[in-house]
């Protein structure tokens, strides 16, 4: 049972944000109950009661959370080269909709599976669901509690189509629109499913919940409403997709002049902008913006890895963080940038901060593990429960493994888990005070059967990939047209992109 006596990890180095982050002290963590109860030199203990994990030789780091997730599409990793993200979408959207029962389960677990062995215990699964509905919700959820990994759980909503991701949509052909999607389900039908939800699967210890409204340009005044008061009430976080694209700008300045042209300006007239939202990506975000989020103690989640692989650009790093605004990591869709790695992505936020400013500056790398410890617990409202090792806190952590050649010579644990760890040091991995991952292997699902199973979802998967990949020849044209107007058309911010002579 996961919380029947205590657990003792003995002897590692325990990774403290304030403490030295280069070399950090040999402890003891206590836990009982899934939570960290003691740190330091614990002897004493009930022998009867305690196991004891040996921890010499090993880094011990809060697990990571993920703050931007989706395991719709796990089973899509491999399937893209680089494209822009309105083409990709083509592709996406119907591979990750109306899928079995038993896909879903997989890709699910196979996502989790996956972020567990690179040390992440807490994903922000902004789930796209179709259908919406309890079935396939609980199927979720299932694997989810089977796996162990902690989840930050938020089935997302629209009710404006998903060809509402296009600038300039009516200028594509019916066909195309429809490839994108021009169905979307009513306001109440979907809020009323999320509260009903919510009120179900309250009590368990590693679910949590948030409000994801899909996108501003994808809502009505009347569902942003609606997500602000379900947040309201249920107390939780609120997280949405906001200027990903150059195009998404462009959308905010064209249909949203009535707001001066912001998709923050929208969010606000809705209630949203606040301390419980996080917007995602931001890569074309004014100054202004950012410092209105700054001021609201809103928090903006970044993404690099997919923002490069899709074309979105880069987001403003240096401006973003001269601003104050808090700030969170993610990793993205598995079609979109093909990998759960935190290590991946507090990398790219230090190189991209780095490269972007010629004038030297204070280290970053601990920086980066704080946002993605403290800094992605915050966006969950979280904080003070997980992203540290001390105790009050959840024992959620992973064991690194110092004997990898990554540590070979082991000069500093915050610069080398950021620019050096691929995720091979991860040996041990703990959720909740239950070890999920030992040695390497899972614990809790046999991953020989998943990967069977997999083999032989996959050809269901792989046909439907080329019937869509075929089918879609017709849009591309009409989709290369509508993206070179995004580019050609004037926006008031600078272009995101760097590596060009001209
Ligand atoms: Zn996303």
């Amino acid at each position: 049972m996961a919380h029947a006596g205590q657990l003792l990890i003995k002897g590692g180095q325990v990774y403290d944000h304030d403490g030295d982050v280069h070399r950090p002290a040999v402890a003891d963590i206590l836990i009982a109950r899934g939570e960290i109860v003691a740190v330091g030199t614990i002897d004493n203990v009930d022998a009867a009661t305690t196991e004891v994990i040996d921890a010499s030789g090993r880094l011990i780091i809060p697990g990571l959370i993920n703050a931007h997730y989706h395991s719709h599409d796990t089973l899509c990793r491999g399937l893209f080269e680089e494209l822009p993200l309105e083409m990709w979408l083509l592709y996406t959207l119907p591979l990750g909709a109306n899928r079995s029962k038993e896909e879903v389960r997989a890709r699910t677990l196979v996502g989790a599976l996956e972020s567990l062995r690179a040390g992440i215990t807490t994903v922000q699964d902004m789930l796209g669901l179709v259908p919406l509905n309890e079935d396939y919700l609980d199927v979720v959820l299932s694997a989810y509690r089977d796996i162990g990994i902690r989840v930050v759980f938020s089935p997302m909503v629209a009710d404006i189509p998903s060809v509402g991701m296009m600038r300039h949509r009516d200028d594509l052909p019916q066909e195309v629109q429809e490839m994108l999607g021009v169905r979307a389900l009513a306001p109440a039908e979907q809020l009323d499913f999320l509260d009903a939800q919510y009120r179900k699967n309250r009590d368990t210890t590693t679910l949590h919940w948030a409000v994801a409204p899909f996108a501003p340009q994808r809502c009505t005044p009347k569902m942003l409403e609606g997500c602000a008061e379900l947040a309201h009430r249920h107390d939780l976080c609120v997280y949405t997709h906001v200027y990903e694209t150059r195009g998404q700008a462009l959308i905010a300045r064209d249909l949203f002049a009535k707001y001066g042209g912001s998709l923050i300006s929208y969010l606000d007239s809705a209630g949203l902008v606040g301390p419980r939202l996080n917007i995602v990506h931001s890569v074309w975000i004014s100054r202004p913006e950012m410092d209105r989020m700054a001021a609201a103690d809103a928090g903006i989640v970044l993404n690099h890895l997919s923002n490069m692989k899709l074309k979105s650009g880069i987001a403003p790093v240096v401006d973003l963080r001269e601003s104050g605004v808090r700030l969170g990591l993610g990793c993205d869709n598995c079609s979109g940038s093909d990998v759960q790695s935190m290590f991946q992505a507090m990398k790219l936020f230090c190189l991209f901060s780095a490269v972007s400013e010629p004038e030297p500056g204070p280290g970053l790398a601990h920086h980066a593990l704080r946002h993605a410890t403290l800094g992605n617990a915050r966006t969950a409202g979280l904080g003070g429960k997980l992203g540290a090792l001390r105790p009050g806190y959840k024992a959620d952590m992973a064991l690194i493994d110092l004997n990898d050649a990554s540590y070979l010579p082991y000069n500093s644990a915050a610069r080398q888990l950021v620019y050096t760890e691929a995720g091979r040091g991860v040996e041990t991995v703990i959720v909740d005070g239950r070890p999920v991952i030992r040695d390497h292997r899972v614990t809790t699902i046999d991953e020989d059967a998943l990967r069977r199973e997999v083999a032989d979802l996959m050809r269901h998967l792989i046909a439907d990939y080329d019937a869509i990949v075929e089918s879609r020849k017709r849009a591309l044209p009409h989709m290369l047209k509508a993206h070179r107007k995004v580019w050609q058309a004037d926006l008031d911010v600078p272009n995101r992109f760097i590596a060009r002579t001209h």
